[in-house]
């Protein structure tokens, strides 16, 4: 069984096709030419999953899923969220991105964010969202050289320890994105 996994990330492609049951062929963007950017427009991290899934389905007629990831931070009116990766600008450049979140953040006692990873498929006749919460709280300063993004300011409950002081399998069992993708396995390996 053809599934596509709609992103342009090597890195992330690779690292969930290693986890994916024997009788699914991951493909990757490029394996059906499909080389654009897709513009995230929409409103939620939700919505520009089920819309980038929908896009390959659409166009390309493939099964697919897709993932988007935010952090929402509850002081900011869960700030950055869907604009995470552009938070200070459009070249998503995370010392900005941390800077900013920090600046916001000053004088501020509650400092509870999470993260959030939605992952939409559309695989067969059916459409599914599965979504991976991470919840934790903002450091007062970056900690630790690991992961990216976010990491070095993310301290999740029941840790001592930032994202970015973690190894990736660390991460990756209490993480917002291994617990969206492990759903993802579970139902497809049903
Ligand atoms: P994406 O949807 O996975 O591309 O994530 C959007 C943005 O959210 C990234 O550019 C990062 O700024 C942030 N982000 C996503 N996942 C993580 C994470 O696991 N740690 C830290 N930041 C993250």
């Amino acid at each position: 069984m053809k599934l596509v996994f709609a992103t342009h990330n090597k890195n992330k492609f690779k690292e969930v096709k290693s986890l994916m049951p024997a009788h699914i062929e991951l493909l990757s963007l490029t394996d059906i030419g499909c080389f654009e950017e897709i513009a995230e427009t929409a409103k939620t991290i939700e919505g520009n999953a089920v819309l980038k899934a929908n896009y390959i389905k659409e166009r390309y007629d493939f099964d697919c899923f897709a993932d988007d990831t935010g952090l929402e931070v509850e002081a900011l009116n869960n700030e950055p969220g869907v604009y995470s990766a552009r938070y200070a600008g459009p070249d998503n450049n995370a010392e900005a991105n941390i800077a900013k979140l920090l600046t916001r953040l000053a004088g501020k006692s509650n400092r509870k964010a999470r993260f959030k990873t939605a992952i939409a498929l559309t695989y067969k006749t059916d459409d599914v969202l599965f979504l991976g919460v991470c919840d934790g709280t903002i450091t007062s300063e970056k900690k630790g050289e690991e992961g990216f993004g976010y990491d070095p300011v993310f301290q999740p409950d029941g840790a001592s320890e930032t994202f970015a002081e973690m190894s990736q399998s660390q991460k990756n069992e209490i993480g917002h994105r291994g617990k969206a993708i492990r759903q993802l396995i579970d139902y497809l390996s049903e």
